[in-house]
Order: structure tokens, then sequence, then C-alpha cells
């Protein structure tokens, strides 16, 4: 629970002062403007604990709360409020944020409410870690798992049918695949299908999952919103109460959390979220234009692209196009195969970081398929490219002279 005062125009702030305003501490005449990092396994407790008291910092931790209380106000986007509808026409309630140890600990969290023998829905593309969770359980529990094209959304509207979970990534990691957000929702809110849309690509500032009906909004905070790579965390965000007490139990049982001081980078990385993520969008956008045109790239993935399969959905319902990009550079006629031609690339940049992830301050790329996990779909040629916050002129040039490299 949390202890960190909410603050009184919660629903009237935009979301560019929300990462800067939210999770203050309580103004006092010499207090601090932080949080600080409170380090304690235990706290005094005698008797009975009631849930809104700290007693053991596996289950609830105060480090935790000031960066629990931004990202839920971001989620909810200044919408919340009793008085409000959500998409099922019912009454809103706030949106509550766990923090977890990992993003992939947020995914095990979500993945825990399916029952054995249950169905999930899942994109065909997707985080390659989750899909391999996810093929773990279904061979364990006897869960079935029914791949979709997550931008066809009558593909995954029939699969609804009898599912237990739908997990959407949007747009899709690496593909880029943006689902309509409100179709597919919609549609599991009135099949009774619970839904989970993992955000962090777009982050809540690019998109809100939870005014298009989305149960829980999932995030890698090791990516945007810490924006450092400095650290790993994962979020789960949802207005269910219910749904809040099972993940928290979850969470608390499976030990699956943070630490106070990864939890206080991230915040300070919140902070800085709304600049970093609009450059990063704007130079990302720019870079995809010119790769389009570049006479060594064979194909640019980008919803802000105009030809771009996801562009008009993006358009209508993200706020930006996001910046990671995909790229499949032209294969040379008679020089080496395609994968070592991409490989030629990230082994060419210099600015770039050769790396995996993404959403930090430092552009980074890598060729996707060289995890065995990969989805096979995946083209073995295809570039992720993480756009960072640097110089769009440097960014390019360094791309530029990587891609022209013999
Ligand atoms: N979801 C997406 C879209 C990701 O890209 C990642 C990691 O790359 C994860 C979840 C897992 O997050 P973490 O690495 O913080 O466990």
């Amino acid at each position: 629970m949390s202890t960190t005062p909410e603050h009184p125009e919660r629903s009237a702030l935009s979301p560019a002062t929300i990462v800067v305003s939210a999770g203050r501490p309580a103004r006092a005449q010499g207090g601090h403007i932080n949080p600080s990092v409170p380090m304690n396994s235990t706290y005094v407790s005698r008797g009975v604990v009631t849930p809104d008291e700290l007693s053991y910092a596996r289950g609830d931790n105060d480090a935790w709360h000031p960066f629990e209380e931004a990202l839920a106000a971001l989620e909810d986007g200044g919408t919340a409020g009793p008085a409000d509808g959500d998409a099922a026409g019912g009454a809103q309630q706030p949106a509550e944020a766990l923090v977890f140890s990992s993003g992939m600990a947020a995914v095990a969290a979500v993945f825990s409410l399916l029952p054995d023998g249950g169905t999930l829905v899942l994109p065909r593309h997707a985080y390659q870690a989750g899909m391999v969770l996810a093929r773990q359980i279904s061979e364990r529990h006897g869960v079935t798992l029914r791949y979709v094209d997550i931008a066809d959304t009558d593909a995954v509207v029939a699969a609804l049918d009898g599912a237990d979970l739908l997990l959407v990534e949007s747009p899709t990691n690496p593909m880029l695949e943006v689902a309509d957000l409100p179709a597919v929702l919609g549609a599991a809110r009135a099949a009774g299908v619970r839904s989970v849309v993992d955000n962090t690509f777009a982050t809540p500032l690019g998109q809100r999952p939870l005014e298009h009906g989305a149960d829980v909004v999932l995030h890698s905070v090791t990516k945007y919103l810490a924006g450092h790579s400095d650290v790993v965390l994962g979020a789960l965000v949802t207005r269910d109460a219910d749904l809040a007490a099972t993940l928290r139990e979850h969470r608390t049982l499976h030990g699956a959390i943070a630490g106070p001081f990864e939890v206080w980078l991230a915040l300070r990385g919140l902070r800085t979220l709304a600049l970093r993520f609009e450059r990063a969008q704007a130079s990302a956008a720019e870079l995809a234009r010119r790769l389009a045109e570049h006479p060594e790239v064979a194909e640019v993935r980008h919803p802000s692209l105009p030809g771009d399969p996801g562009h008009a959905r993006a358009k209508a319902q993200m706020n930006g196009f996001g910046a990671i990009i995909g790229v499949r550079p032209k294969a040379r006629a008679g020089a080496a195969d395609p994968v070592g031609r991409a490989d030629a690339v990230v082994d060419a940049v210099r600015l770039w970081l050769p790396a995996t992830s993404l959403g930090g301050v430092e552009s980074m790329l890598e060729r996707r398929r060289r995890w065995g996990t990969e989805a096979q779909t995946v083209p073995e040629d295809l570039l992720r490219l993480s756009v960072g916050i640097e110089d769009v002129e440097d960014l390019w040039s360094d791309l530029d002279q990587a891609l022209r490299t013999p």
C-alpha cells in the first residue's frame, strides 16, 4: 500500500508533468524534495498487521511507493476518478502499480493467472523470453497456446473463444506490428477474457492501454522508464483491486521483489522520460525516413513511415510512433549471405552500441535472430535499432558508414 501522498491534482496534470512531479515526499519546511532510499528488511510491528501497515519488506516496502505512485498516475493518464467510466462502462478505480524485480518477473506473475489446462492467446512475435516461458508453462501445466498475428484483429477476436488470457504487445518486439488496441481489448472484455498489454515499447506517454480496456499493463522498467541501461526492473499496473491483490501475493510468495536502490534509480530515470522519449521518437522517425531511401537498405519497419502496415493504426491510437526501428540491409550481389551482411553492419558501427536491450539514452542495435529463441518467422537478417538521445546527425553518419562498409 502506498504511503506517498497522492498529488491532489493527479487527474489534472499532463504526463510530461507527472513524470517530474509524482512520487515526491510530502512538502514540509526543510523537507526532502526527493524520496530517500530506505534500507530495511523489516519494520517495527506488533500484533495483527493491517494491509496498510509495513511489516516485512518482501510483502511491501516503502522504497517502492514513490515509483509505483508515479507509474500508476502515468498509466491512469489523468482519467482516474470514480466519476469516469471505463471501457466496460463501469465505475473506474484509480490504477495501482506493482514494481517487480524484472520485466520477466512481471510476465511470470501475469502468466500465473492462467489455470492449469487453460488457454493463452499470444502474439506470434513478442519478447522472446516471454515466449519461452509461455512454452514451458504450456508443457508443464497443459496450457494451450494460441498464436496470433496481433495486427490481424479478426484472428485475435476468433482466438478469444474460450480463452483465459490475452497477451498483447504493441508495437511488437521486434517486428513492430501494431494491434488495434480498442478493438482487441474490447473484444476480450466482451468475451470475459483477461487482457494484459506489454507497454514497454510505447511507454505510458505513447499509449495508455487501460483506457482501451486492458486489465493489466506490463512494463520492462529496464527500458524507457528507467532509461539509462543501468537497472533491471519490471512493473504491472491495474485498476482491478482484486487482481492487484492476486498479483501482489504472487510477488510476495515468489519473492520477485526489487531492491530499494534500483527503484530509486528508476524514479530518477523517469523524471526525464518525456524529454528522452520525445527526442528518441523524433530521431527514430527521421532515421527511418532516411533509411527507407538508403541504397544499402532492403526494408525498414517503423510505424512513422506512411507505407508501414502499422502506420494508420499507430497514428490513431498512439502519441508518436516509438523509437524502435527494424532494418534489413540489402544483400550484395555475389557477396556474403544476408546474415553475414547484417552482422557486418553491427560490427561496423562506432557510435551505436552493439548490445541487446533498448530504451536507454544510448542508441543500440542487434541482429535479433542471433538469439536461438527468437521466433523463426523473424527474418534472420533483421536488425533491431533502439534510437537513443544522441544528436541525430551523428547517429545517421555512423549508420550510413556502417551500411556502406564493404
Ligand atoms: N517485455 C519486452 C517487450 C521486452 O523487450 C523485455 C526485455 O527485453 C521484457 C518484457 C522483459 O523485461 P526484463 O528484461 O526487464 O526482464
